[in-house]
């Protein structure tokens, strides 16, 4: 199964482009030795020590040129993985030396100079929950500009950060969608019903995680009625303890009622995964069949910001992988 979930072709929705960093890439970029072991080493830590740990990476790609290497090996590792369509994120911010423009041109450049065939990426722009009103809203405003020259390639809008601070604007989402930006916004990582219940009430395109919602009845409703996608991200949930473990992840109250999920690394350098591990990991816990595997794979490309034109083309490439590689175990 393990050589199964390496060459299924995967559709990887929820990646951050800094956490995706691996050793390898964290070694060439010049960071220290005992920064990436302690990077690395990490089995169980809270949601608050996971994010000092992005710091590391912050150093590493605090310059253009780095920046434009991080993002580059970053996709190579994703199409090692047989990763077939990505939606990388990050959220642009400013260096010494270098603007948020330069940010966003640097990884902008880096996805389009891509060497790596059979994979497609497409970027989704944060905004980081923990900048005030004014400073999202400026973000904002930047990707707007640059959605309009590359529509290509910028997708989306993501909502992250620390989910114990900051807020959520609808406002400033609704600005978004009505310039023609999908929303994936990271939800209810930890409990927080009142703005659960104002992210679902917006219907953004896709949330991130959702660990805290089928543990309200009133939200769980309200959430099965608008039947958004969840991005669920198990080895991260894991890791930062907000999940018990494989088999008690929340993905399994999505199985259970057939709702939409695909499978996400989140931070595939900080936790230390491939989405072929977190395939293997779905199939453990939930004894899923090789076919059942591919159908997740297969259902994730309609949830995904790909142009129409692009799902037909994933569709089609899934369609024939399924015909040569799984016999019929229907
Ligand atoms: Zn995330």
């Amino acid at each position: 199964m393990d050589l199964f979930c390496h060459k299924l072709p995967k559709i990887e929705l929820h990646a951050h482009l800094n956490g995706s960093l691996s050793k390898l890439t964290l070694k060439q970029l010049g960071c220290l030795e005992n920064s990436i072991s302690q990077y690395q080493s990490v089995k169980a830590i809270g949601l608050k020590d996971a994010f000092a740990l992005f710091k590391v990476a912050h150093e590493a790609t605090s310059n253009t040129k780095n920046l434009y290497i991080a993002t580059q090996n970053v996709i190579e590792e994703f199409a090692k993985d047989n990763v077939v369509y990505l939606e990388l994120r990050t959220t642009p911010r400013s260096e010494e030396g270098m603007s948020e423009d330069d940010y966003i041109e640097t990884v902008i450049k880096a996805i389009r100079e891509n060497r790596f065939d059979g994979i497609l990426v497409k970027l989704i722009l944060s905004l980081d929950r923990r900048r005030s009103r004014e400073e999202q809203t400026e973000t904002l405003d930047r990707i707007i500009r640059f959605k309009n020259s590359f529509p290509d390639l910028i997708r989306g809008v993501d909502l992250s950060g620390d989910p114990a601070k900051g807020d959520f604007f609808r406002d400033i989402f609704e600005k978004a969608r009505e310039n023609g930006l999908k929303t994936a916004i990271h939800c209810a990582e930890i409990q927080n019903d009142a703005e659960v219940k104002n992210i679902l009430e917006f219907k953004p395109d896709r949330l991130g995680h959702g660990t805290f919602i089928h543990t309200n009845p009133e939200l769980w409703a309200l959430y099965k009625q608008l039947n958004i996608p969840v991005e669920c991200c198990l080895t991260s949930n894991v890791i930062c303890l907000t999940a018990n473990s494989y088999a008690e992840h929340h993905v399994q109250e999505w199985i259970k009622e057939k709702l939409p999920f695909c499978l996400a690394t989140d931070d595939k350098g900080v936790f230390n995964t491939s989405l072929s591990e977190e395939f293997l990991h779905i199939h453990k816990a939930s004894k899923l069949n090789e076919l059942e595997l591919w159908t997740i794979s297969y259902k994730s490309i309609e949830y995904s910001f790909a142009s129409a034109e692009e799902k037909n083309f994933l569709r089609f490439s899934l369609e024939k992988w399924k015909i040569k590689n799984i016999k019929d175990n229907e």
